[in-house]
């Protein structure tokens, strides 16, 4: 196929993250895409770009970055979380809220700990995932995902990672952390921004079939 060297057409993409809960997910949420996901640590040390304030620039630099260092198509996610009664925070900056040296449990605890005064609707919250597609030539696509609830008063459930222990999914009455992963995936920012992402590469492909005539 003559696009085959175009991002679209690419069945391989490098799944651009060091964090082994995101790559678990991404996987199970492509799992039905004719496509292969190949883990960075197949590749000699990427290193990523600082991150700034924006989902989308921050997940556009990881994917660019990994697409050039490994020469293929290479697919990224910034994600984070936003409280109503915080302003939005920790938003892009979930991964380093509460500062260095804290686990996924610390950081729940600090959260926790400066949301102790907020009322229900300042614990409102949801989760944000901007899913990005790179390749070395520079071509790029991204899409959005959210997945609105609240934050809860304590950790429940032991699946997922990150803040899922704390954080309830609009009408379901269960922490995200309590959801089995298939649940999680229909409903969450991440589940909805891949496939959201996925449909624009098909799409893009079978644009590039008609127009290529092949
Ligand atoms: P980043 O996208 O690598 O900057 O990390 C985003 C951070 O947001 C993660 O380290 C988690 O703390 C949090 N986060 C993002 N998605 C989820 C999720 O699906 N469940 C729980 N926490 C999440």
């Amino acid at each position: 196929m003559s696009g085959g060297d175009r991002f679209p057409a690419r069945r391989e993409w490098v799944v651009a993250t060091a964090n082994p809960g995101k790559l678990r997910e991404i996987r199970a949420i492509l799992a039905d895409a004719p496509l292969t996901l190949l883990a960075l640590d197949a590749f000699p040390v990427v290193r990523f770009p600082p991150e700034g304030d924006d989902y989308a620039e921050n997940a556009m630099a990881k994917a660019r970055a990994v697409a050039s260092a490994t020469g293929r198509a290479a697919v990224a996610d910034d994600s984070g979380l936003e409280v109503a009664g915080l302003g939005g925070e920790p938003g892009p900056r979930s991964a380093r809220y509460g500062g260095p040296g804290l686990d996924d449990a610390g950081r729940v605890r600090a959260l926790l700990a400066a949301m102790a005064e907020l009322d229900a609707e300042g614990r409102r919250a949801r989760f944000v995932c901007v899913a990005a597609l790179a390749t070395p030539e520079g071509e790029l696509l991204t899409a959005r995902g959210e997945c609105a609830g609240r934050i809860l008063a304590a950790p429940r459930g032991a699946g997922g990672f990150g803040y899922d222990p704390v954080f309830e999914a609009e009408g379901l009455g269960r922490a995200m952390a309590e959801l089995s992963e298939a649940e999680k995936h229909r409903i969450s920012h991440r589940g909805r921004a891949f496939r959201a992402l996925w449909e624009r590469a098909a799409s893009a492909a079978d644009y590039l079939r008609r127009s290529i005539g092949t």
